[in-house]
């Protein structure tokens, strides 16, 4: 083990090691019928009620775990070899903290373990949970440098926007937090060509 790794959803975010470089293989691999139901239900009653942690796991197309790890409160890191083994996987995590839709940092593990698709499940913190997705369109997720020169701007035109919203008295501080990252990635996913989706899900066991 080098000793080098990855860290998700940190406040501080740690890029670490080298390669970082975006694009690769292209493909398709989403969720097949039987792995969607499989990954679904481990997000709904597993990750949906988890809070003291976050945790990662990856699976193949027909929702089989390829590897499980677990974080703090909120962040997660990964190995290289983790890294290695998430390429083409259905990646998901919860969010216990931020409860809303993926980080920067999300994004960038996305494109460097080049994985057909990354998931996260939060809460508005008022009962309401949901499902994230972000899939790589077949041509592959393209450079990261692209990613990364849209993603400032459009964070601070959801910032304005919500900042608006704040002030007209339409909006909580804390729903503009939750809502910040969902409406930056809905610009992201647009100009990336990359498919976004946020989903309602129902959490625990029925
Ligand atoms: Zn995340």
């Amino acid at each position: 083990m080098s000793g080098k790794f990855v860290t998700i959803d940190s406040r501080s975010v740690f890029m670490g090691g080298p390669g970082q470089g975006g694009g690769g293989a292209a493909g398709g691999n989403v969720l097949t019928e039987v792995g969607a139901e499989k990954v679904g239900k481990f997000e709904s009653q597993y990750l949906g009620g988890l809070r003291d942690k976050e945790v990662a796991a990856a699976f193949d197309k027909d929702g089989e775990q390829i590897f499980r790890t677990s974080g703090s409160t909120d962040m997660v890191k990964f190995q290289e070899y983790q890294i290695a083994q998430m390429q083409d996987s259905i990646l998901t995590h919860n969010h216990p903290v931020t409860g809303g839709s993926f980080s920067d940092s999300d994004i960038r593990l996305a494109i460097r373990g080049n994985v057909a698709e990354i998931r996260a499940v939060g809460s508005d913190g008022m009962g309401n949970h949901y499902a994230y997705s972000m899939t790589r369109p077949p041509d592959g997720w393209g450079p990261k440098e692209k990613y990364v020169g849209i993603l400032g701007p459009a964070s601070d035109t959801v910032k304005d926007k919500l900042w608006g919203e704040i002030k007209a008295g339409r909006m909580s501080p804390s729903m503009a937090e939750f809502n910040h990252n969902h409406e930056t990635m809905k610009i992201i996913a647009d100009a990336m060509g990359w498919n976004y989706s946020k989903k309602k899900i129902k959490v625990g066991f029925w």
